[in-house]
């Protein structure tokens, strides 16, 4: 009669429509199992715009919920506990009103109502009179007010062939596309407040993401990269497994340095980040990078710079937080849980060996002009080579840095 307790997840029909359905259905499968993995549950199975996914013990209820609610492409789920409908109607009833009294008693509410499907018209008693009986049962043992448009509790019922489901909490998803959906893009990760963000609305699209940390070493500490660890093993939370390439930066920007006047450093720092980025988003299969840019926020994020530190790059630059205000992002980085680490001071790469007024409107001549100095192919090289390879699971401490100079996943 299959499961005693089964968790319930919805997706948004709606979204998912179309040719693609059965790829994000199954892509959405997969991300639950593995989200999952380990805890105690059966077998996933599909229903109609929905997974069933039984849970053997409802003491890993609190856990299997958490790791549920950071699984893209699920609008809602709950968990459900089944009930055997045979023999005599009103009996059977009787077995439902008293198991749901079962699971109620560990939850204390000030009103409730009970919202009842019958997909199984033979089922004798029509929904509302469902509704009412079971509604009775649960007044008289709980004292709760019945408020059929403001209830703090719904209880929800499901009759099928032979059996009820009811339950008594419906979890909010995440929302968003099925992490890797959208293909794989390459985020650089400041450790600053809004990097960490733009790469989350990424996942939440649909997208594995790899992330690429620039620091400064031998020339400064190594707090940064300790920050971008700990940020991206916070984000790998929503993707289950990632990379993290820490770029040891230093040596490029000395070489930038010793050929380049002070106002346009910043620029070419960030052409040079760029370029890397994307010689390592190529090796890695990635298809664009993302950046933590909103406009106009720092002297870098005017129109005329975003435009000439673009086209160092190929691949598409998506920014999620074009749009979006300081305010918004450091709400949504505490919901996330990275905003405690990004304001931990560190020494910003970009800060290597500027003036505190670096140029706010770039000529594309000039900056062609003094890259001319360096060179550039070289430069990229040795800033690919000078790669670390973090490799990142949820749930574990992120790995040691695999060899040096190995770009891959
Ligand atoms: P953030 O809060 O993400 O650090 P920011 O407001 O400090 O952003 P900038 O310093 O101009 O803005 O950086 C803009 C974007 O460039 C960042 O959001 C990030 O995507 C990328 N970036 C900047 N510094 C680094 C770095 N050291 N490593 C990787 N990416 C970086
Ligand atoms: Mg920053």
């Amino acid at each position: 009669m299959g499961a005693a307790h089964v968790i319930v997840l919805r997706y948004h029909e709606i979204a998912l429509k179309g040719r693609n359905r059965p790829f994000f259905v199954r892509r959405l499968s997969d991300n639950v199992r593995r989200a999952t993995a380990g805890l105690p549950v059966g077998a996933l199975a599909r229903a109609s715009a929905r997974l069933l996914l039984p849970l053997d013990d409802l003491a890993a209820w609190p856990e299997t919920r958490g790791r549920l609610a950071r699984v893209f492409g699920l609008a809602n789920f709950s968990l459900a506990h089944e009930v055997a409908l045979d023999g005599e109607p009103d009996a059977a009833l009787d077995r439902l009103g008293a198991a749901i009294l079962v699971r109620l008693s560990a939850v204390s509410m000030s009103s409730f109502r009970v919202l009842t499907k019958r997909a199984d018209k033979r089922f004798p008693l029509p929904s509302p009179e469902v509704n009412r009986r079971l509604g009775r049962t649960i007044q008289e043992a709980t004292r709760a007010r019945v408020d059929l448009d403001h209830a703090a509790l719904t209880v929800a019922v499901d009759i099928l062939p032979g059996r009820a489901f009811f339950a008594l909490e419906k979890v909010a998803g995440a929302g968003g596309l099925p992490v890797g959906t959208s293909g794989r893009v390459l985020a650089l990760l400041s450790g600053g407040i809004d990097s960490p963000v733009a790469a989350w609305r990424m996942m939440r699209r649909g997208c594995a993401v790899d992330f690429v940390h620039f620091h400064s070493a031998p020339f400064h500490d190594r707090t940064s990269q300790e920050k971008a660890q700990r940020i991206a093993a916070e984000l790998v939370r929503w993707e289950h497994e990632a990379v993290l390439h820490l770029v040891a930066f230093g040596e490029v920007q000395r070489q930038i340095v010793a050929a380049i006047g002070r106002p346009l450093r910043v620029v070419l720092y960030r052409r040079m980040m760029f370029r890397i980025a994307e010689a390592i988003a190529r090796a890695t299969g990635a298809e664009a990078l993302v950046t933590g840019e909103s406009l106009g926020q720092v002297a870098s994020q005017t129109l005329p710079n975003l435009a000439v530190i673009e086209a160092a790059a190929t691949l598409p630059v998506l920014r999620p937080l074009i749009g979006m205000d300081k305010g918004e992002i450091s709400d949504q980085a505490a919901r996330l849980g990275t905003f405690e680490t990004s304001i931990i001071p560190d020494q910003d790469c970009c800060q290597l060996f500027v003036p505190p007024h670096p140029a706010t409107r770039a000529h594309p001549e000039d900056v062609e002009a003094a890259e001319r100095r360096v060179d550039v192919p070289a430069l990229v090289a040795l800033g690919v080579a000078a790669t670390e390879r973090v490799r990142l699971r949820d749930g574990e401490d992120a790995a040691a840095p695999a060899a040096r100079s190995v770009v891959g996943r």
